[in-house]
């Protein structure tokens, strides 16, 4: 499934307008050939009302009867409109959902979220589509969870333990397995496979639910809580003027946009604020430097982004051969240091084995998983599972016995789940500005949360 926003290009009345949006559509015919085969929904500002009569709203529809396309639209009412200009009194209708057959049906009319916190001219809008059964099933891959970060610090942590609760409590627990003493069944380690999995779904499903997620480097604007109380305002004068009918005139609407515009200069006013801020600090910083340690600081904040990439590398030239010096570079990165280190270890572990008597498998207790727990730190990379250590740090104590369960089923049958032999290597420049042409760079391994944890157990005994 496809989804895609669309802003077309203002409307200036002028012929550029017209050949600007057919550019616009033809962008959205290359989605539409390039994802052949997917479902689309396509929403955002078509800067024109579905029964215009003018070129772009005419060129619109063609795409829609081309690829079969359903423009959905809204329960007609007069009063209905998604963009406002408050100045001038200007109310239409511009904001659209377009999606394919499939996911359309007699329910899918959009609304108009009238909210009061939202200061642009724009209404937001939103619809339910129907998702064929086909399309469920089909979980995002390791590149799609990674672009995007949870945002623990605003996460409803009360409903992620109660979902969290109500996720684990439904596991049909492998009690055989979860018993097994002296195991003789190669079927076990599927069990443990399949609970690990389990347990790993219902940390996914209450994060889900329960726990925002923000572009990375996307949450960057500034906040303090007196914009807090100011949108709390706004909010409560746009249920007013929702309840009193939405007036374009009298008292009521004249508050609703009274608390607008605070709440708008309120914004500006402290993103201004932050700024001087930031250059008041700057000032300071810098003022206090010597010539060189000046221009080493100036570079750092402000030279990072006029990193041009080199034409010359290792005494190569063009970007061919600088492409080739790579290539070789970072495929010699993941071949083994000595091609039969394996080889060596698994000799060693098995000398170190026969050597070692063993004794009593040890028991991980309920009390032991906390104190594990209580030592992972917060804000740190997840694993190639999406899994965070806020996912377990904030689990029900109801977490620590189904942990305690899987960890000590796996210490009795030697058998760790699949999950726990991959890592992510991620290349990191040595510092910031760091000489590219030197290849400088190092390396870090990221485990899944869960590997970590167990092996913080392993560790102790
Ligand atoms: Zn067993």
């Amino acid at each position: 499934m496809v989804i895609s926003s669309v802003y077309m290009p203002w409307n200036d009345r002028s012929l550029k307008h017209v050949s600007d949006v057919e550019t616009t559509i033809r962008c959205l015919q290359s989605i539409v050939d390039r994802f052949a085969g997917c479902l689309f929904v396509f929403e955002g500002d078509f800067t024109v009302n579905e029964s215009s009569i003018n070129e772009c709203c005419k060129l619109l529809h063609e795409f829609c009867s081309l690829n079969k396309i359903c423009w959905l639209l809204y329960d007609s009412d007069d009063s209905c409109y998604t963009y406002h200009s408050d100045g001038n009194g200007h109310y239409n209708v511009l904001d659209y959902f377009f999606c394919s057959p499939q996911m359309s049906a007699d329910n899918n009319v959009p609304i108009i979220l009238n909210d009061g916190d939202n200061m642009s001219d724009h209404c937001a809008i939103s619809v339910t589509v129907s998702i064929p059964a086909a399309c469920k099933n089909n979980t995002g891959d390791f590149s799609q969870q990674h672009r995007s970060k949870l945002l623990w610090v605003k996460a409803n942590i009360d409903g992620y333990r109660t979902d969290l609760y109500n996720c684990l409590s439904s596991i049909e627990l492998p009690m055989e397995t979860l018993l097994c003493k002296e195991c003789c069944d190669e079927s076990h380690h599927a069990d443990i496979e399949k609970y690990y999995n389990s347990i790993l779904n219902g940390l996914k499903t209450a994060a889900c639910n329960n726990v925002l997620t923000s572009k990375i480097g996307f949450h960057k604007y500034c906040w303090n809580p007196e914009i807090d109380d100011i949108k709390q305002k706004c909010i409560d004068a746009t249920e007013i003027w929702k309840t009193a009918g939405k007036p374009h005139s009298g008292e009521i609407n004249a508050t609703h946009l009274r608390c607008k515009y605070q709440y708008k200069k309120a914004i500006k006013e402290t993103a201004e604020l932050a700024s001087l801020e930031l250059n008041d600090n700057m000032y300071s910083h810098l003022c206090n430097k010597d010539n060189v340690g000046f221009w080493k600081a100036w570079r750092k904040r402000f030279c990072s982004h006029n990193i041009k990439p080199t034409g010359q590398l290792n005494g190569q030239l063009g970007d061919a051969n600088i492409l080739q010096m790579f290539t070789e570079h970072f495929k010699s990165l993941y071949q083994p240091n000595t091609p039969n280190a394996d080889l060596e270890f698994a000799k060693k572990s098995e000398a170190l084995l026969n050597s070692t008597t063993v004794g009593p498998i040890p028991f991980i207790d309920t009390a032991t998983i906390n104190n594990c727990i209580s030592s992972l730190k917060y804000r740190k990379t997840p694993g190639h599972d999406g899994i965070s250590n806020e996912h377990i740090i904030y689990g029900s104590p109801v977490l620590a016995v189904h942990l305690s369960l899987l960890f000590n089923a796996s210490l009795r049958h030697g058998f760790v789940p699949n999950d726990y032999c991959f890592g992510v290597t991620l290349p990191l420049l040595k510092n910031k500005h760091g000489d590219a042409s030197k290849l400088d760079m190092y390396y870090i391994t990221v485990s899944c949360c869960l590997s970590k944890l167990f092996e913080c157990f392993i560790t102790c005994f």
